[in-house]
């Protein structure tokens, strides 16, 4: 009746809604930080953008090529636009890529642990998935994934910053191992984060221009603060891009998500505000843990993973979330990942678990 393969998935768990949450918990408050969303919405430009759009058009299809929204990326970026792919969330483009390029008994790379969607995928299409462990600083090991490529690597999955470790790798570490790398092997690097390393010089979107088998991945959900939109996007070279559009669904992008994107696409105040509140959040967050002698990886996104030590990470969780936070656990044992919240919100979290540690 269905794919064998299918029959033995082990799908990606969404949140629950806060609503339903708070109702179940009997909580007035809950924040959630774990999901990496943006604690501090998105540009004030997007509701001005959509209310000028007419409910008169509700019944036409959107523009298949989201050409304004292209046209606005591909000149910040220098690219053609013809080297650009949307999806319904940079979740479609993973499935996308997956599909487009897998077959059954290809194997693909992934660092350990990562963004677990990656894995899914493969397995839909009947992929081998290779795990190969990050490094003791919790960084990708790319000499030991270059170590691990064989005839049959079809795919190697660069999560940078990594989710959920946070950590960062450099692009030249990036460009090294693309170097020797046979042209079979599509390395995909997944820069969901990448806003919030504060360094304009940390994509290796440019090159995407050199290396017909890199493509880089994006998303509107977290340093522009629209989750709820579904818009990420990939960029890659030629011949890869055409067979991606090709296999596309045509109308994956509605055109309320399209003007929402574009209007936080321009809005570039907006996403440096943020980012510079991030990283000073995440400093005051490594120095708290560092106090409370719990130790984390060095992180360059908008969230940080650390350990609770005496593998008390479920009492923390549950203390924490009958406080009103909801943190992301279940990643690694003893584990716990915190999106960095509004300076109040951090404040408050970091105070209760000073408080749940001395009891
Ligand atoms: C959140 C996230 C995504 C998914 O982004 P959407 O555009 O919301 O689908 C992709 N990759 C990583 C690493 C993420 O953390």
């Amino acid at each position: 009746m269905v794919k064998e393969t299918v029959k033995h998935l082990n799908p990606y768990v969404p949140e629950m809604t806060l609503a339903e949450l708070k109702k179940q918990r009997g909580l007035d408050k809950l924040v959630r930080l774990s999901a990496n969303e943006n604690a501090f919405g998105t540009s004030p430009d997007v509701a001005k953008a959509l209310d000028k759009w007419h409910y008169a058009d509700s019944n036409l299809y959107p523009d298949s090529n989201a050409e304004e929204l292209r046209s606005s990326i591909a000149t910040r970026f220098n690219i053609s636009p013809d080297n650009l792919i949307f999806g319904n969330g940079l979740d479609e483009i993973i499935e996308l890529l997956s599909r487009v390029i897998l077959q059954p008994g290809d194997e693909v790379l992934d660092p350990a642990p990562t963004f677990s969607e990656y894995q899914l995928h493969a397995q839909i299409e009947g992929a081998k998935i290779r795990t190969v462990d990050l490094d003791e600083s919790g960084r990708i090991n790319l000499s030991a994934m270059k170590r691990e490529v064989d005839e049959k690597t079809r795919m190697v999955w660069i999560c940078n910053p990594n989710n959920p470790t946070g950590t960062f790798i450099s692009p030249q570490a990036i460009q090294s191992f693309l170097a020797d790398l046979p042209a079979e092997v599509t390395v995909i690097v997944d820069e969901a984060y990448i806003d919030f390393t504060g360094d304009k010089h940390a994509s290796v979107i440019q090159l995407t221009k050199q290396y017909a088998n890199l493509v880089v991945l994006r998303t509107f959900s977290k340093a522009y603060g629209l989750a709820n939109f579904r818009v990420g996007f990939a960029v890659c070279g030629s011949p890869l891009i055409d067979y991606l559009q090709a296999a596309r669904l045509p109308y994956n992008l509605s055109t309320f998500a399209e003007i929402a994107a574009t209007a936080s696409f321009k809005d570039t105040d907006f996403v440096d505000q943020v980012v510079e509140t991030v990283i000073a959040e995440r400093k005051k967050w490594e120095h708290f843990l560092m106090k409370a002698g719990l130790p984390f990886y060095d992180s360059a996104a908008n969230f940080i993973f650390f350990q609770v030590k005496n593998g008390d990470s479920k009492e923390l969780h549950e203390y924490l979330l009958s406080n009103g936070y909801l943190l992301r656990d279940g990643l690694r044992d003893g584990w716990l990942r915190v999106t960095i919240g509004k300076p109040e919100d951090n404040q408050a979290v970091q105070e209760l678990i000073t408080k749940f540690l001395t009891n």
